[in-house]
């Protein structure tokens, strides 16, 4: 009899997670309940929303409770159904959670076509975080042709796919990202005009020799040191759309902003967004950065981990910069 492998929130963390917040544990295989599909899963997403997930400050999402299993999305392969959506088999995006086995409700869950969704894209590029780059330059950046788009953790899953838009876009794009290998790859292989290394000490004044024109858009995915040295840079009108401060998270006392007196004097448009209010963009998105991925105009890295066990040590590889593309778990093969 197969078991199911789970890893549970153990504690809450106060500052960087660490190993011991997690426990993996093994129950019986679930059975799926009327209207459920029973998933295998293949492929779980490690995001940093997860961070927030632990903690039970006031969020816009409700925290997993502590002996719970983490939450997370995933790739999953249909072992038995109750719902007449599905059948033993079919490849479903759900949330399956960090564990082996779900049984999931047919009703939250999308089958997932391999020629359309290769691999683990329908967790990445092709997926959420691709999503949120998409609404998030598009919409709220509101990018025009000549523009410099500046965009961190660009060579992330959702940073990479922002600077390639933009891209797409006619904007000139700088990137920001830690060390070497990031900034060689962003400005290689992704066409990035300009790679910035936020670990160097010449920092700020590289950034800002990368941006003789000033910034039309910053894309704020980290917070933190990086929003202080790019928002002096910002020219009027610029837009914000702030997506994510990973920076701060694992801070525990107050952090400095960048101050609302430049959003008055500049006149700029600073909004955040959450990529679930965001769903209605779904077909444009699959139709538009699906098309781009398949002709190659938008490229996608993926740092694959194997076996569910490894799942908290990447984690917490994520929340420092290990992570090398989008941050996903093999749990299990086809
Ligand atoms: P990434 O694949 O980009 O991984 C996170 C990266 O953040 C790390 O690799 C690291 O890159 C960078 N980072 C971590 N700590 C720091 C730090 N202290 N200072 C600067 N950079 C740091 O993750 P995603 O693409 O999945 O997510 C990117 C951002 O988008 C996150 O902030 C996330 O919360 C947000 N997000 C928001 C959504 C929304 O709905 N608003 C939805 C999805 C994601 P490096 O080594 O280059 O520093």
């Amino acid at each position: 009899m197969p078991r199911n492998h789970q890893i549970l929130l153990r504690s809450r963390p106060a500052g960087m997670p660490s190993l011991e917040n997690f426990e993996m544990i093994e129950r019986p295989v679930p059975e799926a309940k009327e209207e459920e599909v029973l998933t295998r899963t293949l492929f779980l997403s490690l995001d940093p929303y997860m961070r927030g997930r632990m903690s039970d400050a006031k969020s816009y999402a409700t925290p997993v409770a502590l002996g719970n299993v983490m939450e997370g999305q995933t790739i999953g392969q249909v072992v038995t159904s109750r719902h007449s959506g599905f059948a033993a088999g079919d490849l479903v995006l759900g949330q399956g959670n960090w564990q082996e086995y779900a049984s999931i409700p047919g009703k939250t869950l999308r089958k997932l076509d391999p020629a359309l969704t290769p691999g683990a894209t329908a967790l990445g590029v092709l997926g959420m975080p691709g999503l949120t780059a998409y609404v998030g330059l598009l919409d709220i950046g509101q990018p025009r042709p000549g523009e410099t788009v500046v965009v961190s953790a660009a060579s992330g899953a959702v940073g990479s796919t922002v600077g390639q838009i933009a891209k797409i876009k006619g904007c000139r794009v700088v990137g920001i990202a830690g060390g070497s290998a990031k900034c060689r790859y962003i400005v290689d292989e992704l066409g990035f005009e300009a790679a910035i290394d936020h670990r160097s000490p010449e920092f700020g004044e590289s950034l800002t020799r990368a941006c003789p024109d000033g910034v039309d858009i910053y894309f704020e995915n980290v917070g933190g040191d990086v929003q202080r040295a790019v928002w002096p840079l910002l020219n009027n009108f610029a837009r914000v759309p702030i997506c994510g401060l990973i920076a701060p998270y694992n801070e525990t006392g107050p952090t400095p902003g960048p101050g609302l007196r430049s959003v008055l004097s500049k006149r700029l448009t600073v909004r955040g967004f959450i990529v679930l209010d965001h769903e209605e963009r779904s077909a444009e998105f699959a139709r538009d950065v699906g098309g781009w991925v398949r002709e190659g105009r938008v490229k996608y890295r993926e740092d694959i981990v194997e076996g569910l066990e490894n799942a908290p040590e990447a984690f917490l590889g994520l929340l420092q910069g290990r992570n090398f593309g989008k941050l996903i778990v093999r749990v299990a093969s086809a």
